[in-house]
């Protein structure tokens, strides 16, 4: 089946939307065009009678090996002083999680986020302690730093000035929510963070409850944006209490956005992203700004949505 794209948002007036979608589960997302390919991959492990918890981190994997997409994993944009540094978070439908941050010099951190959930006490390793930790599971070393993005940091240094760009590629993530033929629920969220940061910096993606969470009795969210943002709010937790308490995945991502939006007076100069998926299979998204979009694998195939936004 080919790709659907659409818009999930009739926008009436400032800060309304009509993007409500429901599936029959299972069901992928994920944030972002390149969500596409991810669920491609989720969907079909799903489909072969698969664990949610496999797919979203085999999902989020075809994006951290793609050196086209410039902040996520293998050819993610360095850190101001040229280090590419790694977030990533995952989640099972048990409550189970394991998360890394600031990893350098291995490709795929969900995988290694997993394994800090799986084969530790702990829930995450930051630094040069989760670089050591991967390197004893046989994960191979690596320059992370593409041609490409030694280039684009070059340039960068000329100037050196650091300025979010809205919805241009010097930030994204990939974050993913599935549910599986048994009705389980599992995330994951990876990311290079906010291109030419400070050495050090930390995002809300490898963040539990800030770029990512999901409570397998209520549903789950992702955020994508302006990090520091979203960890003022802890907005993915924020999304599912939200959900619990009985309001739509739509109405949960608008509230969120909103909530951020009082708090952050130069909220024009950024861009937050919302997506949520309610355990029975409902989809929203909310933005700051256009150009949000999201990608949805259900029986209906593949489709790419555009969100609705405040501005
Ligand atoms: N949230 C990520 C971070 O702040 C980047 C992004 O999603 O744009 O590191």
């Amino acid at each position: 089946m080919g790709l659907i794209t659409g818009h999930a948002c009739a926008s009436d007036s400032k800060g309304k939307t009509d993007d409500y979608l429901t599936y029959k589960k299972p069901i992928v997302i994920s944030t972002w065009k390149n969500g596409v390919q991810a669920n491609a991959t989720a969907w079909d492990i799903i489909g072969k009678g698969g664990r949610s918890l496999d797919a979203v981190e085999n999902g989020v994997k075809v994006v951290e090996n793609d050196p086209e997409d410039m902040s996520v994993g293998y050819g993610g944009r360095p850190d101001r002083d040229g280090h590419v540094t790694l977030d990533a978070c995952i989640m099972d439908e048990n409550g189970n999680c394991g998360s890394v941050c600031a990893l350098e010099h291995i490709r795929h951190p969900i995988s290694v986020a997993r394994k800090v959930m799986e084969d530790t006490p702990h829930i995450m390793l930051a630094g040069a302690g989760a670089l050591q930790f991967a390197l004893e599971k046989g994960f191979p070393k690596e320059n992370l730093l593409t041609e490409k993005a030694r280039r684009e940091w070059e340039k960068w240094l000329q100037t050196a000035q650091y300025k979010p760009i809205i919805n241009i590629e010097n930030h994204d993530t990939i974050g993913m929510l599935a549910i599986d033929t048994f009705g389980n629920m599992s995330g994951a969220c990876t990311t290079s963070g906010m291109a030419y940061k400070l050495h050090g910096r930390v995002g809300d993606s490898p963040i539990i409850g800030a770029g990512m969470f999901c409570d397998n009795d209520v549903g789950g969210a992702v955020a994508t944006g302006t990090g520091e943002l979203v960890m003022r709010t802890l907005g993915s937790f924020l999304a599912v209490e939200l959900l619990r308490n009985g309001a739509s995945p739509k109405e949960v991502a608008e509230d969120v956005v909103n909530r951020i939006i009082k708090k952050t007076p130069d909220y024009k100069d950024h861009q937050i992203g919302f997506l949520v998926l309610s355990k029975s299979g409902d989809v929203g998204a909310y933005a700051i700004q256009p150009g949000f979009n999201y990608a949805i694998h259900s029986e209906n195939g593949p489709e790419l949505i555009d969100s609705g936004s405040f501005l």
